[in-house]
């Protein structure tokens, strides 16, 4: 594949102060409807052919910070930089150009794919919108595609049902690659997979990482899935970053009670993948109404009186930790 040459020290993509704001349905109390903070002022950065898993638990602004940083949804505050490009001053065809460089793997297989479409013509589509290959050289670009994710080229012929779901998300990987891109955001990419197939779909994403120097944002509802894959790890809370630590620190001694409650309940390894130990107790607040002073208070083991009413700020812990806990007052 073509690679374009970019400053080795630019991170891959870098988010400053990004928030997605939007006012909810009206109800008894707010006529106008409440102001929902799906995602609610996050830095975040990629380092190139790194991997940063994105945690929490569902309901956490997650997805919603997937969709914002691939402008699939516009930002309410905050900037985007893509390869130190100013992403979201991009328009028109240049915005369609930057596109190619950011790609998104999605959970469902099933959904994420047209039915009506090939396999062909659903890889083939983003070459040739990005005018890639032409002619025949887009099926044979197709038929590399598919032979690199494990599958045969005479797959391109079949249409998405004919495909087990480890099968559906192998041409969803050949999609997001086929544009030749730089980033790729797995937005729970082996969540609807059986326990069985997501082994061999993680090595796979893990072995196009190093072949094509890929940087990814690995999103993922439990700490355990992205124990295998992160270089750091960034745990998310009603639509704010709570703790951002390297792999092996967040595991070795988790930071925030939050951190601590979803390795806690994290599936302990049998083979249903179901089981979890501790779930932390409680549900994570609506986006509409989260609740005053640090959001994770009315479910935190270690809450203190501060807890209640002051948020806390996300601070410096050490050389290479960040968290945003009362615990952990700020360096002077
Ligand atoms: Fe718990 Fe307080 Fe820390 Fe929030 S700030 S996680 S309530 S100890």
């Amino acid at each position: 594949m073509r690679r374009e040459t970019r400053d080795p020290s630019t991170p891959a993509l870098e988010a400053s102060g990004v928030k997605k704001h939007y006012r909810g349905a009206a109800n008894a109390l707010f006529r106008s409807g409440p102001i929902v903070k799906a995602v609610d002022g996050v830095d975040l950065v990629l380092p190139r052919g790194a991997t940063v898993g994105l945690v929490g638990e569902s309901g956490c602004g997650k997805s919603t910070l997937a969709r914002v940083l691939i402008r699939l949804e516009e930002p309410t505050a905050g900037s985007i930089a893509l390869g130190g490009d100013d992403f979201l001053a991009l328009r028109g065809d240049r915005l369609r150009r930057a596109r190619r460089r950011i790609q998104m793997i999605f959970q469902d297989p099933y959904s994420s794919l047209n039915p009506r479409l090939t396999v062909g013509s659903t890889i083939g589509e983003g070459i040739r919108i990005h005018r890639l290959a032409r002619g025949a050289a887009v099926g044979e670009r197709v038929a590399m595609l598919l032979e690199r994710v494990g599958l045969p080229p005479s797959a391109a012929s079949k249409y998405p049902h004919e495909f087990s779901g480890g099968q559906r998300q192998r041409i969803g990987i050949a999609r997001a690659l086929a544009v030749e891109p730089e980033v790729i955001i797995a937005d729970e990419p082996v969540s609807a997979l059986d326990v069985s197939i997501r082994a061999q779909i993680i090595n796979l994403l893990e072995d196009l990482q190093s072949d094509f120097a890929l940087t990814y944002l690995f999103i993922a509802h439990d700490l355990g899935i992205v124990d295998h894959v992160s270089d750091t790890v960034a745990v998310m809370y009603c639509g704010k970053i709570v703790e951002l630590s390297p792999a092996e620190d967040i595991f070795r001694e988790p930071l925030h009670p939050y951190t601590a409650g979803l390795i806690a309940s994290a599936p302990v390894a049998d083979p249903s993948g179901r089981g979890g130990r501790a779930a932390i107790p409680g549900d994570v607040p609506s986006p509409a109404n989260v609740p005053s002073g640090c959001a994770f208070h009315p479910r935190c083991p270690r809450v203190m009186e501060v807890c209640r009413t002051a948020p806390p700020e996300l601070v410096r812990h050490g050389e290479r930790r960040q968290v945003r806990c009362w615990l952990y007052p700020a360096a002077p």
